[in-house]
């Protein structure tokens, strides 16, 4: 027997638990695990000798920019900082210009990431034109994803056609959705709510980060919390397969607890910002640059308990990179500023982090970065763990490795980070997709375009 790559020595993260074990890779697929002292002959071996070798992370929530904004960011310097990063297969999300909503402006995408992705890929299209819900979905997309705001028809962050709050379209959606056997991607939120409290804020004159923050928390996150109630409530009404995007309050968590032991098909997902940027000191430090959704103590400790206990399925970065000119007038508009934050380089290396904190289990990071968001998506089997016949898409970590992010370490075309002076104490060494390294020893040594689209393995499901 000879196989393409052997990497040796390291500690392997299988479904049954770490195993010590030379993990063997052969036609871009994993093809054993084998114990120290088996001959068999490889092209290339990797000594991995300390390290861990773990899946690659999917990440199911990132902004590529492109097409539209890319003075932001593209779809290659998305995937460069994927790789850097240890995710090995990205979903992109609808809100570009124009906007993803039909077979066209579906397959242009699908043709800019198949020409510049280093990683796999897949893209989730708002399904806000009905005669195109189900071809999109025979295009091979896993997910769908709508913004639950009014759509005002303006630019950015929610383009026309990327909004829906009403919630006879929204049960409409899910009618449709649930034909298809997708799941389907909700960013929670209620506008109307959110016009009064607002209004109060600005009406007191608190334009700013703080001001912003306080009124995405207000009355323990009201905006979050009941846009959620009512997804929760259609999603069983339609039976449709959902998911929630950013998930951060207790009340909110603890409504998808009780979702999914009614028998709910819910799944939901933290982003880097509300373990780890969320703090008030955050907020007060960072200004316009952190998201800037303040997570008051009791959200960030039920975000930790969840991602313990599974009630939080995975880790989706939420990548959002905005240039310093747009976040810099939030220090005195913030209601003019660009939100969201960039993230997809340091998510998983945060998390390796908070292992060695003590926050997590090992086995709890890979079951969220890696095979709760692969199995959820379409993908089980294909992505998102270490078994023999699944898609080599491998990480080497190194558990003991000290150092600190900075803005001169970023790969984003925007050129900062939040996480600035940030001491961690674990890096990705290694990057395999599909059995080909595509990162290693701090360089992007992965191919624009030798990325694939990640497309579940059988039709409709
Ligand atoms: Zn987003």
């Amino acid at each position: 027997m000879s196989v393409d790559l052997r990497l040796s020595g390291g500690t392997v993260a299988t479904p049954s638990g770490s195993v010590e074990a030379d993990l063997l890779v052969h036609g871009g697929k994993i093809a054993g695990l084998v114990s120290r002292d088996t001959p068999v002959e490889a092209t290339t071996t990797v000594d991995v000798t300390g390290k861990h070798v773990l899946p690659g992370m999917v990440d199911v929530h990132v902004h590529t920019r492109e097409p539209g904004y890319e003075h932001k960011e593209n779809i290659e310097t998305t995937s460069r900082q994927a790789a850097a990063g240890g995710v090995t297969t990205i979903f992109g999300m609808p809100n570009l210009n124009p906007p993803t909503t039909n077979v066209e402006t579906l397959t242009d995408v699908f043709e800019r990431y198949a020409k510049t992705s280093i990683v796999d890929w897949n893209h989730n299209p708002a399904p806000t034109q009905w005669d195109d819900i189900q071809a999109m979905a025979d295009m091979g997309i896993n997910a769908y994803k709508i913004y639950m705001v009014v759509d005002t028809g303006r630019t950015y962050p929610h383009p026309a056609g990327t909004g829906m709050h009403d919630h006879g379209h929204l049960l409409r959606m899910m009618d449709e959705i649930a034909k298809t056997g997708k799941r389907f991607i909700i960013h929670p939120h209620d506008q109307a709510l959110m016009d009064y409290i607002e209004g109060e804020v600005l009406a007191r004159g608190e334009n700013t980060p703080q001001g912003y923050a306080s009124a995405y928390a207000a009355r323990s996150g009201v905006i979050w919390d009941t846009a959620i109630d009512v997804i929760l409530r259609l999603s069983e009404a339609a039976d449709c397969p959902i998911h929630i995007a950013h998930i951060q309050t207790k009340r909110s968590i603890e409504a998808v607890r009780r979702a999914k032991a009614r028998g709910v098909d819910v799944t939901c997902e933290v982003n880097h910002w509300g373990p780890f940027l969320s703090t008030w000191d955050d907020v007060e430090r960072l200004g316009p640059y952190a998201l800037s959704y303040w997570v008051p103590d009791e959200g960030r400790e039920a975000i930790w308990q969840g991602m313990r206990d599974g009630t939080i399925d995975m880790c989706s970065s939420d990548h959002a990179p905005h240039t310093r000119e747009e976040k810099e007038v939030g220090w005195t508009e913030m209601w003019s500023a660009h939100t969201g934050t960039p993230g997809i380089q340091y998510y998983y290396p945060l998390l390796l982090d908070a292992v060695n904190k003590g926050q997590l289990t090992l086995e709890r990071v890979v079951d969220l970065v890696a095979t709760r968001p692969a199995a959820s998506f379409g993908l089980a089997g294909l992505k998102g763990e270490l078994t023999v016949g699944a898609d080599a898409d491998v990480v080497v970590a190194d558990m003991a490795s000290p150092w600190t992010i900075t803005h001169d370490g970023v790969l984003s075309k925007i050129g900062w980070t939040c996480y600035d002076g940030r001491e961690i104490s674990a890096r990705i060494d290694r990057t395999y997709v599909r059995g080909t390294e595509v990162f290693a020893d701090g360089q992007v040594t992965g191919t624009p375009g030798h990325g694939r689209m990640a497309a579940a393995n059988h039709g409709g499901n």
